[in-house]
C-alpha cells in the first residue's frame, strides 16, 4: 500500500476561468478533470477587455490570447454613474506588471480557445 496519495480536482466550467484554473492545478501536480456543459465552443459575439495583472497571469500558465498582436492598449479607464456623470478613474501602467491593460475585440470562442490549447498540451 502506498503512503502517497494524488490530490484530484474537479473544475466545472471550462470557461477562461475554469481553464486557466485547470491548467494552474496540473501544473502543480494536481490530477484535474475539467467538465463543461456546453457541448461546442460558440461565439458570443462581444469583446474582451483582459487587464494588466490578468494578461500577466496567462502568460505565466503559458496560455497566449494574441492580445500584442491583436490587442489595443487602454491607457486610462473611466467608471460612469447612471446618469453619466464621473464616478472613477484609473490609468493603466505597463510598469506595474509589466503588461498593460488590453481590450481585445473578439467574440466568446476565440477568447476561450487559446484556454483549450493551453490545457490540450
Ligand atoms: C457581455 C459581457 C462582457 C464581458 N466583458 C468582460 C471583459 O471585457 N473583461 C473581463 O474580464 N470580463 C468580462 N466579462 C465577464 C466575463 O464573462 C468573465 O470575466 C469571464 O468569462 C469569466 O470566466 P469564467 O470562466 O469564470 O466564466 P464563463 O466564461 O462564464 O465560463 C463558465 C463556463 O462554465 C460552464 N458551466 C456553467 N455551469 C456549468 C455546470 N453546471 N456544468 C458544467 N459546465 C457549466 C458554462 O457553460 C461556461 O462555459 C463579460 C461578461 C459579459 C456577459
Amino acid at each position: 500500500m502506498s503512503l502517497h496519495t494524488r490530490t484530484r480536482a474537479i473544475v466545472v466550467g471550462a470557461g477562461i476561468g475554469g481553464l486557466a484554473t485547470a491548467v494552474a492545478l496540473r501544473r502543480v501536480g494536481v490530477e484535474v478533470e475539467v467538465f463543461e456543459r456546453a457541448s461546442e465552443l460558440r461565439p458570443a459575439g462581444f469583446g474582451i477587455s483582459v487587464v494588466s495583472n490578468a494578461v500577466a497571469a496567462l502568460r505565466v500558465l503559458g496560455i497566449d490570447l494574441g492580445l500584442e498582436a491583436r490587442g489595443q492598449t487602454i491607457a486610462h479607464t473611466e467608471i460612469m454613474t447612471g446618469q453619466g456623470g464621473p464616478c472613477g478613474r484609473c490609468r493603466s501602467s505597463p510598469r506595474a506588471t509589466g503588461s498593460a491593460h488590453r481590450a481585445w475585440p473578439c467574440t466568446g470562442a476565440t477568447s476561450t480557445r487559446p484556454c483549450w490549447r493551453a490545457w490540450a498540451r
